[in-house]
């Protein structure tokens, strides 16, 4: 499996970081995790298009992680180049009220040429294209998720969080735990830090960990970061 770093900001418009979102590439299937604002446009910086998605799963519905979801559809509805294979959606509780809202401001996104299939899952586990996606819920919003795609390898997203046990579980001995830490020391309800990121570490000992959703609070940063920890930058590519 090979990830793609799409994005590691948040809310915080940047020029070095776009919104929290990765590409996921396995023999079969393309996954977007996430599709946060110029995330379509970094698709095409590293060489993919649209197109070339089959899967994406948004861990919650903040702008900061699904706006470009709205610019993703209506270009898929672009005649000369229209999308003809299927897209799934995956996400946690509220995916078709969210989808059903977007679809009434934005009446065009409606597919015109192709299937959309909407799943909701907020915990359990999906067998797809020979991977195995497991989802549990996470501590941010009411549908917040993380997210486990398994090969023979695993990966594991947080997604937006705080601390909580369901983390510690998903990402049990993963390969490579992608993890918010939205600042180095300041704790803020609902997501992560280095200490709290360290606890979780230490409880479920993934081989790698990449740290994402980094405010501007990371620029100042003079620590030194050890192994598994890696710093997030937008464009790096990881293979599992
Ligand atoms: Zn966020
Ligand atoms: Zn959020």
């Amino acid at each position: 499996m090979k990830i793609k770093i799409l994005g590691t900001g948040t809310c915080v418009p940047s020029l070095q970081r776009s919104s929290s979102s990765y590409l996921v590439q396995t023999k079969q299937l393309n996954i977007l995790i996430d599709v946060g604002p110029s995330v379509v446009r970094r698709l095409l910086e590293y060489g993919f298009t649209t197109r070339d998605i089959d899967v994406i799963i948004l861990t919650h519905f903040h702008v900061d992680h699904t706006a470009d979801l709205s610019t993703f559809l209506f270009a898929s509805n672009y005649d000369v180049e229209a999308r003809a294979k299927e897209l799934s959606v995956l996400g946690g509780d509220g995916l078709h009220d969210f989808y059903r809202g977007l679809l009434a401001v934005y009446p065009w996104l409606l597919p015109r040429s192709y299937e959309i299939s909407l799943r909701e899952m907020s915990k359990g586990t999906l067998n797809k294209g020979g991977l195995v996606i497991t989802t549990a819920q996470m501590e941010h919003n009411n549908e917040s998720i993380g997210v486990r795609v398994e090969e023979r390898k695993s990966v594991t997203f947080s997604g937006d969080t705080d601390y909580t046990k369901n983390l510690v579980e998903l990402a049990s001995g993963t390969d490579l735990l992608i993890a918010e830490c939205s600042f180095p020391e300041r704790k803020v309800d609902g997501h992560l830090n280095l200490e709290i990121l360290q606890k979780i570490v230490d409880e479920a000992n993934p081989k790698r960990v990449l740290i994402s959703h980094l405010y501007p609070e990371w620029d100042d940063f003079s620590g030194v970061l050890h192994a598994p920890y890696l710093l997030g930058e937008d464009g790096m590519e990881i293979e599992v």
